[in-house]
């Protein structure tokens, strides 16, 4: 039985109040953290809803008709969430990723993807604008996202067989419409597809095989992720992670697979290939094999808190400083004094720090995966 949680936005008010320093300077990309680690990666969580109930993120009996869900004017609106990015990207934010809850549910996300679309890094290229979804609608809305602007695509699936698939996503979703899904994006002009599967094991680690020999060769990206403590609701416990690495060995035993060079510092996954040259497979092993030295990623909450972990139980307030009439300049500073105070690495503490297993953490489906 999962202990009922109480969201920490509602018990706990607002977030921190960011603090906007006395001097101003220009806008750059130099900042980096108390760790070293330069901003570089913005999530946003676009809604706080979905239309699945996985067990490891929006638990039915938590997320229920009771949860509650943030209503339309705590959202950050499309010209904020636009507002903010621009200023990210003077401050060397070059990808973006958007997320949720299911990014699809909001309304005509499309138009807010033609909008960041616009916007410039540093060096004066697009950003690199991409989004991850659990496929259940993309059908009706790949040709909308691609003819916007939005340049990847990341989809989740957790298995190919629908008695399995329907358990984890607990709404009975079936695997054929997200394997539509996935048509559609390919229809649409969309290339580099990635499918993210959540390994918890004992629940769809028999999936791991069938997965790849699906995806192998088919210029979809296939990547495993551990499944992670993020949250309070989701009743994670070691005995349910299935490292990476035992992953690995099991394709290796079938599919022979070796490592690839990282695209660059700080990616998140993996990479691997198959010998045999069918293609990629990328590995997320946010528990046995931590990434937290060279994290520049921050997140942007449905409500426009900006968290600096996956795994923080506060966000600082930017949703009031963007009210407040504040200018671009303020923010931006305070955005840059925010991050210098940063000292985050919880996957790092985990293990040796059973303190750390135990802070009540923010739910994903709020400030975004
Ligand atoms: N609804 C979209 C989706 O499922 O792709 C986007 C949001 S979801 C929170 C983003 C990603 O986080 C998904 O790939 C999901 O599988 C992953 N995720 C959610 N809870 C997780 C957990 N406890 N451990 C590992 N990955 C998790
Ligand atoms: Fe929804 Fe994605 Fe969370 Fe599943 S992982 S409940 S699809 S937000
Ligand atoms: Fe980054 Fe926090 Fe995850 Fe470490 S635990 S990689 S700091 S988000």
């Amino acid at each position: 039985m999962v202990e009922k949680v109480i969201p920490i936005r509602l018990d706990e008010g607002r977030g921190l109040t960011p603090s906007i320093p006395g001097q101003l300077v220009t806008p750059n990309a130099l900042t980096k953290d108390t760790r070293g680690r330069p901003l570089r990666d913005l999530r946003i969580s676009v809604t706080d809803r979905c239309n699945f109930r996985c067990t490891y993120c929006m638990p039915k009996e938590i997320f229920d008709k009771n949860y509650p869900y943030l209503s339309h004017n705590e959202l950050l609106s499309f010209e904020e969430i636009t507002r903010l990015t621009t200023i990210f990207a003077s401050l060397g934010v070059e990808k973006i990723r958007l997320t949720g809850g299911e990014p699809l549910l909001r309304k005509n996300l499309e138009v807010l993807i033609e909008m960041l679309a616009k916007i410039r890094t540093t060096t004066d290229q697009a950003l690199d604008l991409t989004l991850t979804t659990n496929g259940s609608i993309l059908r009706k809305k790949a040709v909308a996202l691609k003819a916007a602007g939005l340049q990847r695509l990341t989809i989740s699936l957790d298995g190919l067989n629908d008695e399995i698939f329907k358990k984890m996503n607990d709404v009975d979703f079936p695997v054929t419409d997200v394997l539509d899904g996935i048509a559609a994006a390919q229809e649409a002009g969309f290339t580099n597809l990635k499918v993210n599967m959540v390994v918890k094991k004992g629940t769809n680690d028999q999936e791991i095989i069938g997965m790849a020999k699906h995806f192998k060769g088919s210029g979809v990206t296939l990547r495993f992720i551990e499944f992670m403590d993020v949250g309070s609701s989701n009743g994670w416990d070691m005995s349910q992670v299935l490292p990476s690495q035992e992953v690995a060995n099991r394709i290796n035993a079938i599919f022979p697979i070796e490592p690839i060079e990282a695209n660059y510092p700080g990616e998140v996954a993996q990479r691997w290939r198959y010998v045999d040259g069918s293609g990629e497979i990328g590995f997320i092993s946010s528990v046995t094999q931590t990434f937290c030295h060279e994290c520049t990623r921050a997140r942007i909450s449905t409500d426009g808190q900006l968290y600096l972990c996956l795994f923080a139980n506060e966000g600082f307030d930017f949703k009031t400083l963007l009210r407040s009439g504040r200018s671009d300049l303020e923010i931006a500073n305070a955005i840059m004094s925010t991050w210098s105070g940063r000292n985050d690495h919880y996957s790092e503490i985990r293990g040796s720090n059973t303190v750390a297993t135990s802070i009540r953490k923010v739910e994903m489906s709020y400030i975004g995966g």
